[in-house]
């Protein structure tokens, strides 16, 4: 039986009071909603893990960052190490995600090493991986996303059944466009698939979740596929009551 994870990333929004109402409110909305094997994840900008970690409480929230070093220490200015997200309160981190990657320059060796260095700091990452429109359109997509999984597991030397999966169409981020409930599931099989060739065990075991333009409208359907095991939200995960439903669907 795999976790179920429904991730909110904030990028770079919030405020001290944005970030209190967040709390009080899907507080208020999740109650007393306990499940061992569902957990809701996140991600705020790492300036303010310290004020959610001290918010939250008894509430069934977990906190993630949204980005690591692949250092632990040293002249690295402006980074932030894994051993400092642990320390701030996170289990997760999102790696490599699309945004990081085009306009940071992450290449797939990099989001490896960040994936390792999180591993190592007893962090659990969140490894996103997904194809541009220009190659679903060339045909290129499994190739990519491929080459994207593979080099993250060659990497690792830890149990590689520790990570989650991220499955995000770059054309679906932020776009309004959602890949079709079908199209996603053609993919979460696929990468599971790439995922058996190293551990069939771990293929097993490993969520998948699917993120892009994700909204409480579509997110039960979505969550119906037998391979998407979760949701990553950007933009629905800041309104507290369209985030709320989508927490709510996934139970
Ligand atoms: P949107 O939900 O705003 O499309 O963002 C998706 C995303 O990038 C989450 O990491």
């Amino acid at each position: 039986m795999r976790n179920r994870l429904i991730v909110a990333n904030w990028k770079l929004n919030g405020n001290w009071a944005f970030n209190e109402m967040m709390i009080s409110e899907l507080s208020a909305g999740l109650g007393g909603v306990q499940s061992h094997d569902h957990e809701i994840i996140l991600c705020p900008p790492a300036i303010y893990l310290q004020q959610l970690n001290g918010l939250m409480g008894d509430i069934p929230l977990l906190l993630g960052g949204q980005d690591l070093s692949e250092h632990f220490f040293g002249a690295y200015t402006g980074e932030v190490s894994g051993q400092m997200l642990k320390e701030l309160g996170c289990r997760y981190t999102l790696v490599g995600h699309s945004e990081r990657r085009a306009r940071h320059q992450e290449s797939n060796e990099l989001v490896a090493l960040k994936a390792k260095a999180a591993l190592a700091c007893g962090l659990i990452p969140i490894i996103c991986v997904g194809e541009t429109l220009e190659e679903r359109e060339s045909g290129k997509m499994n190739a990519v996303i491929q080459r994207q999984i593979q080099s993250v597991m060659e990497c690792l030397e830890d149990d590689i059944s520790q990570v989650v999966i991220a499955y995000e169409p770059i054309w679906a981020i932020g776009t309004g466009l959602t890949a079709k409930v079908e199209q996603a599931q053609e993919v979460h099989e696929f990468i599971r698939g790439v995922l058996r060739e190293y551990s069939e065990l771990s293929a097993q075991k490993i969520s998948v979740i699917y993120g892009g333009s994700v909204k409480a409208a579509n997110a039960p359907i979505l969550l119906e596929m037998p391979d998407i095991d979760g949701l990553l939200v950007g933009g629905a995960s800041l309104l507290s009551s369209e985030f709320l439903a989508i927490c709510l669907s996934s139970l």
